[in-house]
């Protein structure tokens, strides 16, 4: 790339990210006052963000009122796996776009009933990569990493591990059967993000999902520090 081009480049990624941060402060302000706990959920495809809000939702439906917004690159197929469930539901497609922003999160959470929600899940486009430089207005972001997914991912997608409050690691029903070795997956989450709180669990047999709900109460309670 020339240099000139270099430096177009940087300058339109400063705006754009300038203008999300915009609606981003909205978002959070008014999620805030109103005592909403939004939760932004990152992933690479397939590793069991549906899965993961599918049992949630299930399991909380008597303790918390849920919404969500479903971010889709063309589908609408997980908004209607999640629409089975109690809580409502809106979907966003993006329409081939790789990631969600703070307005359409805006936009899509005017349809819901927010003063009667505890807690707002947005699941995001599964992508490692830009869902990390966009921030939604969430208090908590959680990054998810199945353990299908080799235990050097978060060695090769640094940022958006860095940029979650909790990682979760998912599908650990599976873990035997594809040989994986957890220390290692736990050391290489530990070195790119510290700060992270580190669950393993299973959406599937329900193990660990515990721990996560008791999460997710304590941060409605008080607010992570962002990282
Ligand atoms: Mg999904
Ligand atoms: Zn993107």
């Amino acid at each position: 790339m020339r240099r000139d081009q270099e430096r177009w480049t940087v300058e339109i990624e400063e705006a754009v990210l300038g203008h999300n941060a915009g609606f981003a402060q909205q978002n959070r302000e008014q999620f805030e006052r109103i005592g909403l706990l939004a939760v932004n959920i990152v992933s690479s495809p397939g590793s069991g963000k549906t899965a993961l809000l599918e049992r949630t939702l299930t399991d909380l439906q008597d303790r918390q009122r849920i919404g969500v917004i479903v971010g889709d690159l063309q589908t609408d197929n997980d908004a209607q796996r999640l629409r089975g469930k109690s809580a409502p539901v809106v979907q966003i497609t993006t329409g081939g776009y790789c990631h969600l922003e703070a307005q359409m999160v805006a936009r899509a959470a005017e349809k819901l009933p927010l003063d009667e929600l505890d807690l707002l899940f947005i699941e995001n486009v599964g992508n490692l990569v830009c869902p990390a430089s966009y921030d939604l207005g969430e208090r908590v972001r959680v990054v998810l990493l199945s353990v299908t997914e080799g235990e050097d991912k978060p060695l090769k997608y640094p940022v958006i591990f860095q940029g979650a409050h909790i990682a979760l690691v998912t599908k650990m029903d599976l873990a035997e059967a594809v040989g994986l070795d957890a220390e290692a997956l736990r050391r290489n989450i530990r070195q790119v993000a510290p700060q992270a709180r580190l669950l393993e669990l299973s959406a599937r047999t329900g193990v660990g999902m515990d721990a996560w709900y008791a999460y997710l109460e304590a941060a409605r309670v008080s607010a992570p520090s962002h990282p």
